[in-house]
């Protein structure tokens, strides 16, 4: 019965996530759901990449919190247009929450949507918002383990930021493990080592982007 009850739930999320996605395809717009635990580097990721492609992506922000407005600030003072959910305490974005802020943005003039999701390894891989590609950060200071312990994530997501590899030198993290662990998981993902602080290994991720945003607006 309680397994029925959780698949009519994420079966009632799919449809909405699925009339997002059709939207979102009309403007030719690509859309990202990216996901991480708390503290992983997600609003620093968007301020670099923001910071980078200003000028060849117009971009705009979903931001989901469980409360406050910081990161939506972070993010409207670079000039992006950017709203915020405020979950209220549901550890996770849905289709109805992403469909709720379509009236804020001008879909036309934008060629690139980041749905920032609220920090949370488990059910943000569960919960479709529309997105194209789901992107997920996992940062060194985190351990090694987390494929391991958090394989969904890892199975749904195509591209796996590991961030903050300026700290390696003082945690006890093997970025092989990750990577080995990770493909295991999901052989096709596509991974990048970065710091987000010093911008290490950042420029493949903007090529990724640029490509994908490139293909998204051709299709
Ligand atoms: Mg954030
Ligand atoms: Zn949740």
């Amino acid at each position: 019965m309680k397994i029925s009850v959780v698949r009519d739930i994420l079966e009632a999320n799919e449809r909405i996530a699925d009339q997002n996605r059709d939207l979102f395809n009309e403007h030719g717009l690509l859309v990202l759901n990216l996901m991480s635990s708390p503290g992983a580097g997600k609003t620093t990721l968007l301020e670099k990449t923001i910071e980078a492609l200003k000028d060849d992506l117009k971009m705009g922000v979903i931001e989901g919190d469980i409360q406050s407005s910081q990161d939506a600030e972070r993010i409207a003072a670079k000039g992006i247009p950017v709203v915020q959910i405020n979950t209220g305490g549901a550890c996770h974005l849905d289709g109805n929450m992403i469909r709720d802020t379509f009236g804020e943005f001008n879909f036309q003039d934008l060629d690139l949507m980041v749905v920032e999701n609220v920090g949370n390894l488990v059910c943000p891989a569960e919960f479709k918002v529309g997105e194209d590609f789901k992107v997920m950060i996992l940062s060194v200071t985190e351990g090694d383990d987390k494929p391991a312990k958090y394989p969904l994530m890892f199975h749904e997501s195509s591209v796996l930021l590991i961030n903050k590899i300026d700290l390696l030198p003082y945690v006890d993290c093997s970025i092989d493990k990750i990577k080995e662990e990770s493909l295991k998981i999901n052989p096709d993902l596509t991974i990048f080592d970065v710091s987000c602080k010093t911008g290490e290994g950042l420029d493949g991720w903007f090529d990724w982007l640029r490509k994908r945003a490139q293909a998204g607006a051709a299709a």
